[in-house]
């Protein structure tokens, strides 16, 4: 494992660029009088360069480079700590946004194969915190602080892009983006729209809708809008029970979409997409690993276009569930398997990084840099 401890983080209150569409970039500049092409080169400086010091973007006139560094932040967040893991395959980053909230990412490494080209991934939030308060998160036991604007989730990408560069070279890009970290991304439906937008923009990321998933604890109503929308990104549902009373209490939003409301609404999902929809289930010790269980989640998933994802459970501070041992997890794949249903156990990545997001920030509280990272939080 090895530890960064990056530059210390400002309480930025100037708006940021990272978040603007080309459009209001290019009604930005004209608004000081510049032309509009301008506004492509600073695009091309933040998203092809990921250069985010206006005094480095040499081919604009310092006025306007002073301007730029005096009004507004290019990149929302900056970061105060990292860690390695994995050989430097995966990387995760304690990031400070401007009013001094910490947030995780996560990149994550694969090289390429003999059959399969290069991938890297992040890992991005959607919120501070999160409402819907699974007890076995440590994300939920913090409880919602607030929603992440379109900047700072597009941020958290480009963050990782630049730090690519510096570990791979220049010709390394990022492939995929997975709503995976800190919050419920169907929760901040609109920044986390808009955010999706920005990446997939060619004059900004772009980044295929398909290289983009959404994880969800399984807001129904947000399912369903989702299947309108025109970019199709993938979808990935965190079910972790085949029963309303047990989901009601893994998942506690179950209590208001109950799991056939969820399922109908990845129907409709499906239906409109023709994706399918990965179905995440961390796997607790006697709490839902059982044969029976895996059954139950078969039948659940009977004629849906669906793959089923167990997620080894990371143990979490302050939580009293157990990882289930090994075979039960191989008995358990083995089972949706023989119902038919595609069924993959997650590759554990970073586990000695504190793997599970929001577990970061906790190791972090404990550590010699508490009192200085943890200011205004
Ligand atoms: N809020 C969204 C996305 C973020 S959580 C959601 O819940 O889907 C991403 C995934 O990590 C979810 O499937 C979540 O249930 C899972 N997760 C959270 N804490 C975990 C832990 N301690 N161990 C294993 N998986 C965990
Ligand atoms: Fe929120 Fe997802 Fe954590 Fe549940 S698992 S508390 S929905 S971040």
């Amino acid at each position: 494992m090895v530890t960064t401890v990056l530059h210390r983080a400002s309480t930025e209150a100037r708006p940021a660029l990272v978040g603007a569409t080309p459009g209001e970039l290019r009604l930005l500049v004209e608004g000081w009088g510049e032309p509009a092409y301008r506004a492509r080169q600073i695009a091309h400086w933040i998203y092809q360069e990921f250069v985010f010091d206006p005094g480095a973007m040499h081919d604009l006139p310092a006025s306007l480079r002073e301007r730029l560094a005096r009004e507004t932040v290019i990149l929302p967040l900056e970061a105060v700590l990292e860690r390695s893991a994995d050989g430097g395959l995966t990387h995760k980053a304690l990031l400070r946004l401007g009013d001094g909230s910490l947030i995780e990412a996560v990149l994550m490494r694969y090289p390429g194969t003999a059959r399969s080209r290069p991938r890297n991934t992040v890992c991005v939030s959607s919120q501070v915190g999160c409402a819907v308060g699974c007890p076995f998160c440590a994300t939920g036991m913090l409880g919602l602080k607030r929603h992440l604007t379109a900047g700072e989730i597009v941020g958290q990408v480009l963050y990782f892009a630049r730090r690519l560069r510096e570990i791979e070279g220049d010709n390394a890009r990022i492939t995929n983006v997975v709503l995976m970290g800190e919050g419920e991304p169907l929760a901040n439906f609109g920044n986390v729209w808009r955010a999706i937008e920005l990446l997939h923009a060619p004059e900004a990321i772009g980044l295929g809708a398909r290289r983009v998933t959404i994880s969800t604890s399984g807001l129904a109503p947000r399912i369903r809008e989702l299947a309108t929308k025109p970019l199709q990104v993938g979808l990935a549902v965190s079910l972790h029970a085949p029963t309303d009373d047990l989901r009601d209490r893994l998942v506690p939003v179950n209590r208001k979409y109950r799991i056939a409301s969820v399922i109908d609404a990845c129907r409709a999902y499906v239906a409109a997409t023709r994706r399918r929809i990965s179905f995440e289930y961390a796997m607790i010790r006697d709490v839902n690993d059982s044969i029976a269980q895996a059954r139950m989640v078969a039948q659940l998933l009977n004629g849906l276009l669906a793959h089923v994802n167990l997620i080894p459970l990371n143990r979490v501070p302050g939580s009293p569930f157990e990882p289930s041992p090994w075979s039960r997890i191989l008995a358990f794949q083995r089972t949706i398997q023989e119902h038919g249903i595609s069924c993959t156990i997650r590759e554990e990545r970073g586990s000695e990084i504190d793997g599970a997001c929001g577990q970061l920030r906790a190791a972090l509280a404990e550590d010699h840099l508490a009192p200085r990272a943890s200011s205004g939080v």
